[in-house]
């Protein structure tokens, strides 16, 4: 545990009906009870409802004080919840006492850092943590919710079992046994495991995909000529007017964007200028974001009219050829993959929605429950299936190749434990921390 006891605001800054000071480490009671001149016994959970004094012995609010006694709290050190009124002279004021007693200030995800270090959650469940604060629609929030719970953690911990039994019935027959049949049998049911396994773990690494589309989201980018009508089709989507339609040629400037959920999926749909050459630099610009805007889209709806030619924006991305102003003219062509819309007068836009939703379902290859998130968890367990396939080849060779086995299944349960954050790096902590905001 650590010596030092740190303080931050763990609600937003700024005014509101309540903020949160907390305060964690071993002194904690000591200087919560200081700032409020409280001196009775408190427990776990106790609540009391407590004046703050300021550095002029001024009392500034009163204020709710949770006391958890540790090791039952969220860092596992003694915590004090401090919850003030939500004015920043307020917090800062309570903060600079607290400093002033003698506490630190904490740094961006250190409470976290704490509870990972006391053995309150593993690495993927600390990385959860921050991806719940950051999740950006309700499915997302819920999948990061059931990992916070464990449940990723649950099925590496099996997968660990697993090996770890073969890994011991296997060094024991290699050691101790002479048994040609009970060899063989072990090395049946070592396969056995470590093929279910591979199988786990690739679907575990498949599903990174869909995890990093919840924490990442989907962007799609609405491209055309000008004047087809993508600020109006952008606004319809959104179902609110954010992006100015005009009527003169080239006046979205800059790109546009808002964010909806289709499927779970949180998705950016961002409304880019007319592309075409221009000669006015501020459109120049604009035009030159729209194609920057395309290349780092997922999905591209080309949007086009009776007017102007379909372009194809596709290359290597997804992409939705949609037809706009059929209420000026229908769609006389043949292509049976253009969906047909007026965005001004709203017609076909649910047709659109479903192109999009099942675009964005095909970007969701994997459908169980349990997601991973985080590129670091990913390639922990690409480590391990490279382990695992070489331990599976060496276990079919059999004879000395036997040993080999051995220690790749080792080496496949340590990139198990990197990935549990068992064997770690300052380095490694850091980078995952700093994603953090200070209070969490
Ligand atoms: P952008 O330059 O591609 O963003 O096009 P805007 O959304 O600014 O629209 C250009 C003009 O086309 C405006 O006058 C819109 O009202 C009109 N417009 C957009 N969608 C439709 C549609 O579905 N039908 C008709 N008739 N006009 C539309």
């Amino acid at each position: 545990m650590s010596n030092s006891t740190i303080v931050a605001q763990a609600t937003p800054s700024g005014r509101s009906g309540v903020a949160v000071i907390r305060i964690s480490g071993p002194n904690a009671f000591l200087y919560a009870k200081k700032l409020s001149r409280f001196s009775k016994k408190t427990f776990h959970h106790t609540v009391r409802l407590l004046p703050i004094y300021d550095s002029n012995q001024q009392v500034i609010d009163k204020a709710i004080f949770t006391f958890f006694k540790s090791p039952r709290s969220y860092t596992g050190e003694d915590v004090v919840e401090i919850s003030c009124h939500g004015n920043p002279h307020i917090s800062e004021s309570i903060i600079e006492s607290l400093r002033s007693l003698g506490a630190s200030m904490a740094e961006p995800g250190e409470y976290t850092k704490r509870a990972f270090l006391n053995g309150k959650m593993d690495l993927s469940q600390a990385e959860s943590v921050a991806l719940l604060i950051s999740s950006r629609s309700k499915d997302a929030a819920l999948h990061q919710l059931n990992n916070i719970n464990g449940a990723i953690s649950k099925k590496i911990k099996t997968i660990r079992k697993e090996l770890m039994v073969s890994l011991s019935s296997l060094e024991f027959e290699l050691d101790v046994s002479e048994d040609i049949d009970t060899l063989k049998t072990t090395i049946r049911k070592s396969l056995k495991y470590i093929n279910n396994n591979i199988l786990h773990v690739s679907n575990l690494v498949r599903s990174h995909a869909r995890g990093s589309v919840y924490s990442s989201g989907i962007r799609v980018v609405i491209a055309g000529a000008p004047n087809v009508g993508k600020s109006t089709l952008s606004n319809r989507l959104l179902g609110a007017d954010r992006s100015i339609v005009n009527k003169t040629a080239g006046t979205t400037r800059d790109t546009i964007s808002a964010e909806i959920t289709i499927a779970g999926a949180p998705i950016t749909i961002v409304d880019t200028a007319g592309i075409r050459p221009t000669s006015d630099k501020t459109e120049e610009a604009g035009v030159n974001r729209a194609v920057s805007e395309i290349a780092r889209s997922n999905l591209v709806l080309s949007v086009f009219t009776h007017n102007t030619q379909a372009i194809d924006y596709a290359e290597d991305r997804e992409q939705i050829m949609v037809y706009n102003k059929e209420d000026e003219k229908k769609y006389s062509g043949s292509d049976k993959n253009v969906i047909s819309v007026s965005a001004l007068k709203n017609t076909g836009i649910k047709k659109l929605f479903s192109a999009i939703e099942k675009k964005v379902n095909s970007a969701l290859p994997y459908s169980e429950d349990t997601l991973i998130n985080t590129e670091r968890q990913k390639s922990a367990l690409e480590d391990c299936l490279v382990f695992l396939n070489k331990s599976k080849e060496h276990l079919e060779s059999g004879g000395l190749s036997l040993e080999l086995a051995t220690v790749d299944i080792r080496s496949a349960i340590n990139s198990l434990d990197a990935f549990l954050g068992k064997v770690t790096t300052e380095d490694i902590l850091d980078h995952v921390f700093s994603s953090f905001c200070v209070g969490k």
